[in-house]
C-alpha cells in the first residue's frame, strides 16, 4: 500500500479542514503499523482513505501498484472486498446473532463459492484460532469485551485479505484484553499488513515494525521498530 502526497480536506472556504495534510509513505506485508497521535490529529480520517470507505481530494494511493484516483464506487467496493479487512473499537457485530453466524455472514458476502458445510468448518476454524469457539454457539451481545473483540478479528480473518485496518480495537478493552488483541494482530501480521491506530502506543511498543506520529493532519515522525522477539 502506497499513498504520495495525500490530501484528505472536509468543508470549504473559511471552513476548510486539511484532515490529511500531504502524506506519503508505503507500507507492505509482514508489517505492523502503530498509527498514533493526538485526538483530532488526523488518524481516522487517514484509515478511512486507505481503506476507501472515504474519498481523497489530492494525491495518489496504490493498491499493489494499481492507482485508485480514477477508481468509482464500484472500483472501491471491489478493491475493498479483495484487498482490505476493518476492525472497529465497537466490534461492529450483529448482536442478535451467534459468534459462529457473525463469521459465516462474513464469508457468505465474500465468497459465495463455499458449500454451507465448509463455510462452517471455516468459520469453527477461525473462531478456534481466535480461542472463541466454546463461544461458537453463543449470541454476540452476550460476550465479554475482549471476547467482542476476538469475534471482530475472526470476522476480519474470515475475509482473509492481505491488508487488516483497526481503529482503536482496544478503545474499549481493559490492560490485559487490549494487549491480547494487539498480540492476536501482530500474528496476523507475519503474512498480512495490519494497521493499526491506537491512543496507547505502550501497548504495541513490543509488537510494532513501526511507527507513524500524525500532528494535524501531517506525518510528524515515521520510524521502523524493531519488535522484540518473544
Ligand atoms: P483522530 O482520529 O486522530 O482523532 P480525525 O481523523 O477524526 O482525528 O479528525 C481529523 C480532523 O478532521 C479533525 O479536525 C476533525 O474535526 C476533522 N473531521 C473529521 N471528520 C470530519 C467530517 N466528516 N467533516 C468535517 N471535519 C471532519
Ligand atoms: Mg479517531
Amino acid at each position: 500500500l502506497k499513498v504520495e502526497n495525500l490530501n484528505k480536506i472536509y468543508g470549504k472556504g473559511e471552513n476548510q479542514v486539511k484532515a490529511v495534510d500531504n502524506i506519503s509513505f508505503s507500507v507492505e506485508k509482514g508489517e505492523f503499523v502503530a498509527i498514533i497521535g493526538a485526538s483530532g490529529s488526523g488518524k481516522s480520517t487517514l484509515l478511512n482513505v486507505i481503506s476507501g470507505m472515504d474519498t481523497y481530494e489530492e494525491g495518489e494511493m496504490y493498491f499493489n501498484g494499481m492507482e485508485t484516483s480514477y477508481y468509482d464506487k464500484k472500483d472501491w467496493e471491489d478493491c475493498r472486498r479483495e484487498n482490505i479487512s476493518f476492525i472497529y473499537q465497537s466490534y461492529n457485530l450483529i448482536d442478535s446473532y451467534t459468534a459462529l453466524e457473525n463469521v459465516e455472514t462474513v464469508m457468505r458476502i465474500e465468497n459465495g463459492k463455499e458449500s454451507r458445510r465448509e463455510r462452517k468448518k471455516r468459520a469453527l476454524e477461525i473462531l478456534d484460532q481466535v480461542g472463541l469457539k466454546k463461544r461458537a454457539r453463543h449470541k454476540a451481545v452476550h460476550l465479554s469485551s475482549g471476547q467482542k473483540q476476538r469475534l471482530g478479528i475472526a470476522r476480519a480473518l474470515a475475509k482473509d485479505t492481505d491488508i487488516i485496518i483497526a481503529d482503536e480495537p482496544t478503545g474499549n478493552l481493559d490492560v490485559e484484553n487490549g494487549v491480547a488483541v494487539m498480540k492476536m494482530l501482530y500474528e496476523l501480521s507475519r503474512d498480512k499488513l495490519v494497521i493499526v491506530v491506537t491512543h496507547n502506543f505502550e501497548q504495541v511498543q513490543d509488537f510494532a515494525t513501526r511507527k507513524i506520529r500524525l500532528f494535524d493532519g501531517e506525518v510528524a515522525e515515521d520510524i521502523l521498530l524493531n519488535p522484540q522477539q518473544e
